[in-house]
Order: structure tokens, then sequence, then C-alpha cells
């Protein structure tokens, strides 16, 4: 696909790329590729309605998710990794605007309202073309940024008004894990500016319709590690006094090991429920109460998804 021939609007902004906190300032406009691996074109792993979120995010209905492809972060225990990480093949299609939203229409025409981009942050021109044009049809579909919060806040602010809701990860608040685990040892400063951005722009709440479906606001999710409860309960006490425990949180026990971290004692193991309850009890101590839990009792055999699939979620839904 010939990149110039694209009508991004934004795509100036990479041609000396520091979108993102890394700030490679590569020439991706150009060809160059920074840290992130990801070009000047759309590229998706998929799109797909997704009923695994939680309950307030697509409802019965589901969502219909946009799944970039590549990331900034690359954690190692990516669930995703199919299409994130930033070495070696990947699954992934070219497509255009055009093309994406016709994928999209189709989905919302079924009764779907929300519309999630996936980790879109070194994407952040591409998305751009996708939300101004969503956020222009009637009825508007309520938009999701789904990121992992390693972004910048003037990054954000391109977002303002295009967003609906934010659904940020807060994953780190040990620098030295964020480094052995997403090479990103400035993530929980990082993390937390992007975050206060994200609450400036939709408040500190979520606000729902009258059917329970978030509207618009701020929910921040924390992925639960096996063998790295301190690092949980430090997210938390941090949230709490950061944003206040008014602030709505989802706590995720879902982890599945990929083939990876399979030798690593904590990380090629699913979580305990010991180490679940030890999070959620200090969830309740700080005294968060909008969110949501999840039970390891009711967890899936298995979460992660298939990319491979065109259907990637079909056989195991999230909740
Ligand atoms: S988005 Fe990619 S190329 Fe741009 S600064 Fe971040 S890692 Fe580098």
């Amino acid at each position: 696909m010939d990149a110039a021939a694209l009508p991004f609007p934004d795509r100036d902004l990479l041609a000396e790329c520091a979108l993102c906190p890394r700030e490679c300032r590569a020439a991706r406009s150009a060809g160059e590729l920074g840290w992130c691996r990801t070009g000047a074109d759309l590229s998706l792993g998929a799109i797909c309605l997704h009923r695994g979120e939680e309950p307030a995010i697509g409802g019965r209905h589901g969502i219909a998710n946009l799944f970039f492809t590549r990331c900034n972060l690359c954690c190692v225990h990516c669930q995703n990794h199919e299409i994130s990480r930033t070495r070696g093949p990947i699954e992934e299609r070219e497509t255009t605007l055009r093309e994406a939203l016709d994928e999209v229409e189709a989905l919302l025409a079924g009764g779907v309202r929300h519309v999630g981009f996936v980790s879109a942050s070194h994407a952040v021109p591409q998305a751009l073309g996708l939300l101004r044009a969503l956020a222009e049809r009637r009825p508007r579909p309520v938009l999701v940024w789904n990121s992992n919060a390693y972004e910048k806040p003037e990054t954000l602010r391109m977002l303002t008004g295009l967003v609906d809701v934010f659904l940020p990860d807060f994953k780190y608040a040990d620098g030295d894990l964020a480094e052995r685990l997403s090479g990103a040892p400035d993530y929980p400063e990082v993390a937390a500016r992007a975050i206060r951005e994200m609450a400036r722009q939709k408040g500190t709440n979520l606000l729902l319709d009258d059917g329970g479906l978030a509207e618009s606001g701020l929910l921040v999710r924390h992925l639960v590690l096996p063998g790295h409860v301190e690092n949980s309960l430090a997210c938390l006490r941090f949230l709490a006094a950061d944003l206040g425990p008014s602030v709505p949180i989802s706590l995720l026990a879902q982890y599945e090991p990929i083939p990876a971290v399979a030798g690593d004692p904590d990380l090629g193991r699913r979580l305990r429920p010991e180490e679940y309850e030890a999070v959620v009890k200090e969830a309740v101590r700080l005294g968060f109460f909008r969110g949501y839990t999840q039970s390891l009792a009711e967890a899936p055999a298995h979460y992660s998804p298939a990319f491979r699939s065109r259907h990637p979620f079909e056989e195991h839904d999230r909740r």
C-alpha cells in the first residue's frame, strides 16, 4: 500500500514520530520504523465483536473492537502477542479507513453501541481518521479508548471530544518490574500523567445510560500478575491517593501464561485465588466502591484471543 495515498489528516505527526514517551523521532511517513516497529498505514489484527469486556462496555451486544497491531510497550506476557510483538511476524492486515469503517458499520447495524480502539497509542494519526468519522455518525456510537496508558498527555489531548470512555490499564507501580516485563522503567510516572489527562477530559466516574451501558468517563483496569501481588497493592494505593477511591476500577484475574513465559516461576502459571483475594481486599480497605472484580472460579479455561481466526474471541469470551 502506498502510505502517501492514505487520507490521514494527521500524517505529519509521523514525519518525526514523538507520539509516545519513547520519542524515537523515526520518520515513519518515509518508511522508517521506530521502537514500536509500526509504519504509517492502518494495520489491524482484527475488527471483531467482543462480548467479554466489563458489563458496561458493550453489554449483551458486545463491543466492536479494532485491534491495532504492534505496540509501544510489548509486555513479555502479552495476551495479544500474536498481533502486538514488535519483533518477528505477526497476524495483521493492512486496510483502508473506508474498509475499516465499513466493517465497523456492519457491526453497528447489528445493534452494537460501543466501538473500541485497542492499543492504538502508537497509531494515533491512523485512529484519528476513524474516530472523526465515527463521531460524526448518527446515532453516534460510544467511542472507547482501550490503552496501556504508556502515553503522553499532549498526544491524548488530540483525542479531546472524540473519545467518550477512557479504558486505560494501570500495570505497574514498580519501575523495576515495568522495566523487566515491559522495557519501560518510567511506566509508573508516565501512566500516572496519562491517566490524569484522561480524568481531566472525562472526569473520574463512568456514566451509564438507563440500560447500564457506559456513555462517558473513565474505567481503570489492572491485571493482577501471578507472583506480583505487591505491585498490584501499590497500584491500588497510588490510584486511591492520586485520583481518589471513587474512580472506577476493574481488577482482572484472567491472566493466562503464553509460551514466551512458560519457564517463569511466576508468569508461567495462573493466578492463585489467595493472590487475587489479597488484591480485592486491599481495594475494599482503600475505599474503592465502583468497578468490577472477576471470579477465578468462573474464569474461562482459555482467555488469550486467537487472532488467526476471523473471530478471535468466539470460543472463549472473557467473562
Ligand atoms: S509511537 Fe513508535 S515510533 Fe513513535 S515514539 Fe512511540 S515507539 Fe517511537
